[in-house]
């Protein structure tokens, strides 16, 4: 497949004329232009700007953000979600400091052999910072390339990734990162997913889904797996200080955040009451319930209210465990659903 020439010079001239303004687009720094790209997988733009404009202020440069803890790091990462997106760039910003020099390899084989470095971040950084003939298949390129040459091929397939890269490659051999801001920006503003402005579309002479009116059917995926349900219960327990218990997660999803306890529903009395070698006694109906979505699963949480009022002598916490007084929030990163449950208590 391939397009004519007008094609690119088309959609390149329309990106030139009608992109968004963001702050990463102001930077030929691969730094920040590899952070902006790790903040967007998941993430909307509009929610990306504020994070990655506080990051840069916090940690201006390779060397300062090599130097911070994890936690701090987190801290400045709280909201964002996919948290282990930051554990990973912290680590692979230490490995450009020890093993670089601090400076971000222009390489592509060693670029995409640090901690976290994908296909997609390979090929969108190498890109847009150094020009490399790599093409960025995300899913708005997905969604435009497969109107453009009316492909019905299933998208969540690798076989069809590889593919469109092969069919991509092209395109990329200059002006490699214009171009493939051009695919991305033409999918997120004009082709969309339900309602594409095609009267508007810079490339429309080049669509054959439009030509056949085969848009709205395009990209084919195939249905995800329904996401597993997992029931948590959640306890609020004080000391007679009026401090709140809390644990801080290991060796799981969010890793190294800080949550009131929490505990698959079952046996999760006996599990806490273990923990602290007191018996708990929360109340028997929960004082809140929220849920919350992450790509592969659901928490359904109950949040309990334990009445006592723990004497902090009288309990020896383990080494994951706290006691928290909540004008310390600021010291703490919480995963969304903490974070919820924080506010709920600060009414
Ligand atoms: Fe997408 Fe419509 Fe443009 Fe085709 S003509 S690329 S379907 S916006």
């Amino acid at each position: 497949m391939y397009l004519e020439d007008n094609f690119k010079n088309n959609i390149m001239q329309w990106f030139n004329q009608n992109q968004r303004s963001m702050p990463w687009r102001e930077t030929t720094n691969p730094y920040y232009i590899w952070l902006s790209e790790v903040m967007l997988q998941q993430t909307q733009v509009k929610t990306v700007i504020d994070y990655y404009d506080r990051f840069i202020q916090r940690f201006p440069t390779i060397a300062d953000l090599s130097e911070a803890h994890e936690d701090e790091v987190l801290k400045y990462w709280e909201g964002l979600g996919y948290y282990s997106r930051a554990r990973n760039f912290h680590h692979a910003i230490k490995e450009v400091q020890h093993d670089y020099q601090g400076i971000v390899p222009s390489d592509p084989e060693h670029f995409k052999s640090l901690k976290g470095v994908g296909p997609y971040t390979q090929a969108a950084v190498m890109s847009i910072a150094f020009d490399h003939p790599l093409p960025t298949v995300d899913g708005n390129v997905f969604r435009v390339w497969s109107r453009l040459n009316n492909d019905s091929r299933d998208i969540k397939l690798q076989s069809t990734r590889k593919a469109y890269e092969q069919e991509l490659l092209p395109y990329v051999q200059e002006e490699a990162g214009t171009f493939n801001q051009s695919m991305m920006e033409l999918g997120a503003l004009i082709c969309t997913p339900k309602n594409p402005l095609c009267m508007f579309c810079p490339v429309q002479e080049n669509c054959e889904a439009y030509d056949k009116g085969t848009v709205l059917d395009l990209p084919v995926k195939t249905k995800t797996v329904k996401k597993k349900t997992i029931e948590q219960s959640v306890f609020l327990i004080r000391n007679s200080r009026g401090e709140y218990l809390l644990e801080k997660r290991q060796e799981r999803l969010l890793n190294g955040m800080w949550e009131f306890p929490m505990f698959e529903t079952a046996h999760a009395i006996d599990q806490i009451s273990k923990q602290l070698n007191h018996q708990i006694e929360p109340l028997s109906e929960p004082i809140f319930k929220l849920k919350h979505q992450f790509t592969h699963l659901i928490w359904h949480i109950k949040v309990y209210s334990v009445p006592e009022e723990l004497e902090i002598e009288s309990v020896s916490l383990p080494d994951h465990m706290i006691w928290f007084d909540l004008e310390q929030r600021d010291q703490f990163t919480f995963p969304v659903p903490m974070a919820k449950i924080y506010q709920f208590i600060e009414g």
